[in-house]
C-alpha cells in the first residue's frame, strides 16, 4: 500500500474494536502477523484485543482477552510459535461455546475478529460470522445483554490470515509459516548431505505433510531430491523397480550420495501408506546400500521465522485491518492471501471449499486434478521437478547450442539457477556450453561443454561455481565473438546483477558491428541487492536478508 494510502486510512477505525487470535497448528511468523495486526489496528484509530490460547480464550473470556497496546506485540515480530498461544478448542465447535465467546467479545463491544489458523479455524471463524445475530438475539432473550447492544453489535466482520506450514491453502501462494519450515528443511539437508556424502549413503527424509506435499516437493526440488513421494502424485504401479534402477544409474555415474523425500501422508496408487522405513528396506534389500531414514518432526515448526515469513505476516496482517475496515454485513468473510508479490482478498468459503476438495480429489484417486486444484504454483514446481530431476533422451537433437554465464557478484541461487538451465536444454536436445568467469572468461575461451550430471548436486551450494567476473564485454570484445563463432554459440544467458544487464546491453549495441551477436541472449537477476529493474525478487536477495538477520 503507498503512504498515501495509508495515510488516508488514520483514524478511520475510531470507535471500532479488532480483536485477534491465532488458532490450530502454531506457524512461524504467527507473532508477525498479531503484531502487524495490532499496530495497525492501533494506527486506524480501533481498540485491538488479543485473545490468549485460541478459541478457548474467546469461549472463557476473563483475561483471555486484553486490550493491547503498541508495546504489548514489542519484540516479537521475530519469535517463532506463537505468543498469544494457540490451542484446539472442542467447545467453540458447539453453538453452547460460541455463544459463550458472543458474550465475552459483544461485553467489550467487540464486533471485528482477525483469526490466524488453518482451514479448520476459519471454517469455524465463518460459522460464528454466520451464527452471530442469532447468538446474540439468544443473549437478549436469556437478559445477558440489552437489545441496543445487540443491535449497535448486530453483525460481525471476520477476516482470515492463512497460519500454516504445509502451504495447504487453495487461492494463497504462500501461507504463514511454509517459507521458514521450508528453510528448516533445506539446513537439515545440508547437514544430512555433507556426512551422507562422505559415507556413500542413501538417505530417506520424512516431512511433515499428511494431506499436503507442498514441503516434500518443494524441499525436493531445493535439494536435487533423486525420488520424492507425495500425496498428490502417487508414483506409478512397478515404481520399486523403477526407483531402484534410477539410484542404481546415478550411482554408476559417480553420485555419492541419494536423497529420498517423502511426505508423511505419502500413497500409493491404490491408496495404501508408503512408509520411510518401507523404502529404506526396499533399498537395503535389492541394492545393499546404506540408507538411514531422517524423520522431521516438530523442528520445522521450530526456530525464529524466515524474514519471509516476516514479511509475509506484516503485509497480510495490514491487509486484515484494512478488510476489516471496509467489511459491510453484504461482503463476503475474506481471507487474506498472497498473489506474486501482492495481498489479496480471497472469499473465504470457497478458498475453504475449494481446500476440501484436494482432499476430495486425493480420496476419490483423482490425481491429477488434485495437483491442479493446489494451484498454478504447485503444478509449476511439480513439472519442473519431474523434468529437472531424471534425464530422459531428448526427443531429438536440435542443432542449436546455448553457453551459460555468470556475471558481477556471486549471489546464493546462482548455482541453481544454472544447473536448472542446463538441465532444460539438454532436455531439450541442445547442446550447452558452460563458461568460468563471465564475459571475460568468454573471452579467453574458458567455455566447457556439459553434460546432465556434471551439474548435480548445485541447488545447495552457495556462490558461483562457474567463477564470476565483473569485466564488461566492451573491453574485450573482438575475442569474446571469436569465441562465439568458435564454439558456435547460438544463444546466451546470463546470470547477475547490474553489469549482466550492462554487459548484455553492450553486446546488443554492438549488433550492427557483429553479427554474431545478432542471436538471442536473455538475463536471470541474480543479485543480493534486489536493486536491478525488471523483476521484484533476484536471485540471492531472499538468502542475503535471511543471513543479514542470522548475523544480527
Ligand atoms: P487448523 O485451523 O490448523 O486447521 P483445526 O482444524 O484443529 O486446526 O481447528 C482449530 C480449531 O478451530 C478447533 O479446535 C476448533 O476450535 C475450531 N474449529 C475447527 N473447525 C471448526 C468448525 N467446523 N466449527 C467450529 N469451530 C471449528
Amino acid at each position: 500500500m503507498s503512504s498515501a494510502g495509508l495515510e488516508k486510512l488514520r483514524m478511520t477505525g475510531a470507535g471500532r474494536a479488532i480483536a485477534a487470535l491465532t488458532s490450530g497448528g502454531d506457524a512461524q511468523g504467527m507473532n508477525a502477523a498479531i503484531r502487524a495486526v495490532t499496530r495497525m489496528g492501533i494506527y486506524v484509530g480501533a481498540k485491538v484485543y488479543l485473545v490468549y490460547e485460541g478459541y478457548q480464550g474467546l469461549v472463557d473470556g476473563g483475561d483471555n482477552i486484553k486490550l493491547a497496546n503498541w508495546q504489548s506485540v514489542t519484540n516479537i515480530i521475530q519469535l517463532g510459535g506463537t505468543v498469544i498461544g494457540s490451542a484446539r478448542c472442542k467447545a467453540f465447535t458447539t453453538r453452547e461455546g460460541r455463544l459463550a465467546a458472543a458474550f465475552n467479545l459483544v461485553k467489550r463491544g467487540i464486533s471485528n475478529l482477525c483469526v490466524c489458523g488453518g482451514d479448520g479455524s476459519l471454517t469455524g471463524a465463518n460459522i460464528f460470522r454466520a451464527e452471530w445475530s442469532g447468538l446474540l438475539e439468544e443473549l437478549v432473550q436469556k437478559g445477558r445483554i440489552t437489545a441496543e447492544t445487540a443491535q449497535k453489535h448486530g453483525h460481525l466482520n471476520i477476516v482470515g490470515l492463512v497460519g500454516s506450514i504445509d502451504n495447504d491453502f487453495c487461492g494463497t501462494d504462500m501461507t504463514i509459516g511454509a517459507d521458514s519450515a521450508l528453510n528448516r528443511i533445506t539446513e537439515i539437508i545440508d547437514a544430512i548431505t555433507t556426512t551422507a556424502t562422505s559415507h556413500q549413503r542413501t538417505f530417506v527424509l520424512e516431512v511433515m505433510g499428511r494431506h499436503c506435499g507442498y514441503l516434500a516437493l518443494v524441499s525436493a526440488l531445493a535439494s536435487g531430491a533423486d525420488w520424492l513421494f507425495i500425496p498428490e502424485a502417487p508414483p506409478e504401479d512397478g515404481w520399486e523397480e523403477l526407483m531402484c534402477a534410477r539410484l542404481e544409474e546415478s550411482r554408476s555415474k559417480g553420485c555419492r550420495l541419494n536423497i529420498i523425500i517423502i511426505a508423511e501422508g505419502a500413497i500409493s496408487r491404490s491408496g495404501e501408506a508408503i512408509t520411510s522405513n518401507y523404502i529404506k528396506d526396499l533399498v537395503v534389500s535389492r541394492l545393499g546400500y546404506d540408507t538411514r531414514v531422517t524423520v522431521l518432526g516438530h523442528v520445522q515448526r521450530g526456530g525464529t521465522p524466515s524474514a519471509f515469513d516476516r514479511v509475509l505476516s506484516s503485509k497480510l496482517g495490514v491487509e486484515a485491518v484494512v478488510a476489516l475496515l471496509e467489511a459491510t454485513p453484504d461482503t463476503p468473510a475474506c481471507v487474506i492471501g498472497l498473489s506474486g508479490n501482492q495481498a489479496v482478498r480471497l472469499p473465504l468459503v470457497e478458498a475453504v471449499e475449494m481446500t476440501k476438495e484436494v482432499q476430495r480429489a486425493m480420496n476419490e484417486k483423482r490425481f491429477e486434478e488434485a495437483i491442479q486444484l493446489r494451484g498454478r504454483s504447485f503444478e509449476n514446481n511439480w513439472s519442473i521437478y519431474k523434468l529437472l530431476a531424471y534425464q530422459k533422451p531428448a526427443a531429438v537433437q536440435s542443432e542449436h547450442s546455448i553457453a551459460i554465464l555468470n556475471v558481477g557478484a556471486p549471489a546464493a541461487g546462482m548455482n541453481a539457477a544454472v544447473r536448472s538451465a542446463v538441465r532444460v536444454a539438454l532436455a531439450s536436445g541442445h547442446r550447452v556450453y558452460i563458461v568460468n568467469d563471465g564475459f571475460e572468461g568468454l573471452a579467453k575461451g574458458a567455455v566447457n561443454e556439459v553434460s546432465w550430471n556434471q551439474v548435480a548436486g548445485w541447488t545447495g551450494l552457495g556462490g558461483s561455481l562457474l567463477g564470476t567476473k565483473r569485466t564488461l564485454p566492451s573491453t574485450c570484445m573482438d575475442k569474446l565473438v571469436e569465441n562465439l563463432n568458435k564454439f558456435s554459440i547460438h544463444s546466451l544467458l546470463v546470470i547477475g546483477g547490474f553489469e549482466a544487464y550492462e554487459g548484455v546491453l553492450e553486446l546488443v549495441e554492438a549488433r550492427g558491428r557483429y553479427d554474431e551477436l545478432c542471436i538471442p541472449m536473455c538475463i536471470i537477476p541474480a543479485t543480493i541487492s534486489n536493486n536491478v529493474p525488471g523483476t521484484e525478487f533476484s536471485l540471492g536477495s531472499d538468502t542475503a536478508v535471511n543471513a543479514a538477520m542470522s548475523t544480527q
